[in-house]
């Protein structure tokens, strides 16, 4: 993968490759051309690897000359084609063949022919090294297509992005962006869960909640339920194995995702090297941690006031309380280093109105 200004690019099509299907175009070229003197005209700047190979292996008389349009700003297609310049020969009665690097839209293309039909020549043909055939809109023919290619943005081999990337001999494409994936973090009271539920409509995101599917897996006497069960009430942690295999799970379910918020989830660094793992196949990663900061004794009272009416055991005793804090601190807290040697960790003051909350995480969450 290569960084270019702001994006990243991933390995698309080697120049072995490229060069075969130049190699194609410039055996039909020398076919239909060997007594045509034609005149051919490379269109500046990205054209200029893919003119030098096919006027390497024309094998008769011709000429050689560049133009310059533009027609790319980033990587938007502008429908706005800039003035021609640096045509200096005299084109009429000649055969012309402009030598694109890609043909996208065929805006800049048909504006040249247009220029060159004016001027009278005797044959106008367009060859191009990259075609687009779900982009372009024009009616004319492209006579000389070198390699199809989808709807993606490519650079290399004389395509740029922002200036950069011409020199590259292999052609890349533009990485898509890959899933949002958050782990939302912070002791039990902390705010997790309400803010999950805010941030998984705002980010269109799935939210999954360790506790929450333990605490359905109870309520339906199921057998991961059972086994869950000891440990919860007693404010410990269900074992990794189990609690992992169910993670998994639960995103399997989720085919379609954009991304996840993993609420409860990792609570343990053999938790969070399985979740990596787990997004590795996936072809993603975790994209943050969003830690929420809240004083001890604000969660132990957020939590009993909670207890009131949640109908969760865990809620309302009070050592149990102390003791699942006590448990983040012992065993979990440490995932603040895991995610901060990765440069991914991002604490948010977690005390304010739900609102005032959301923004701080939304602040952060939009950098991504
Ligand atoms: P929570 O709703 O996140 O506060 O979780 C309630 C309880 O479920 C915890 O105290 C643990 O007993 C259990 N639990 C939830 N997530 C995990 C996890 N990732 N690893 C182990 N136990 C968990």
């Amino acid at each position: 993968m290569i960084t270019l200004h702001d994006l990243q690019f991933t390995p698309y099509l080697s120049e072995k490759k490229i060069i075969k299907a130049i190699d194609q175009l410039s055996y039909r070229l020398n076919n239909d051309l060997s007594d045509k003197k034609p005149l051919f005209i490379g269109v500046l700047n990205g054209a200029f690897m893919f003119a030098s190979e096919i006027v390497k292996r024309f094998d008769y008389d011709c000429e050689v000359s560049f133009v310059k349009v533009a027609s790319y700003d980033g990587t938007e297609t502008t429908s706005q084609v800039k003035e021609l310049i640096g045509l200096q020969q005299d084109v009429k009665n000649r055969t012309v063949v402009i030598l694109e690097d890609i043909i996208d839209t065929g805006n800049t293309v048909e504006k040249l022919h247009n220029i060159f039909k004016d001027q009278k020549c005797k044959a106008i043909k367009v060859a191009t090294l990259f075609f687009k055939p779900q982009s372009y809109t024009k009616e004319f023919d492209i006579e000389y297509k070198g390699i199809e290619i989808s709807n993606q943005f490519i650079i290399g081999y004389g395509l740029d992005y922002k200036g950069l990337g011409r020199n590259l001999t292999d052609i890349y494409q533009l990485k898509q962006k890959t899933m949002t994936n958050l782990v939302l973090f912070g002791p039990p009271g902390a705010g997790k869960g309400t803010q999950a539920t805010v941030l998984k409509q705002k980010y269109n995101l799935v939210h999954i909640s360790t506790g929450d599917v333990f605490r359905y897996n109870i309520k339906n006497a199921t057998e991961l339920g059972t086994l869950a069960k000891s440990y919860i009430d007693k404010g410990q942690l269900v074992p990794d194995e189990v609690t992992i295999n169910m993670l998994h799970a639960e995103v399997d379910k989720n085919p379609e995702a954009k991304g996840f918020i993993f609420d409860g989830f990792p609570r343990t660094e053999a938790q969070a090297d399985a979740l990596a793992v787990l997004l590795n196949s996936k072809d993603t990663e975790v994209s943050a941690m969003v830690a929420l900061d809240v004083d001890d004794e604000i969660l132990v009272h957020r939590l009993l006031k909670r207890g009131e009416t949640s109908g969760r055991p865990d809620d309302a005793d009070e050592n149990v309380i102390r003791n699942r804090i006590k448990v983040y601190y012992d065993e979990t807290a440490i995932l603040k280093k895991y995610y901060q040697k990765q440069k991914k960790y991002f604490g948010v003051d977690g005390v304010g109105t739900e609102n005032e909350i959301t923004q701080r995480l939304s602040d952060v969450i939009n950098t991504l």
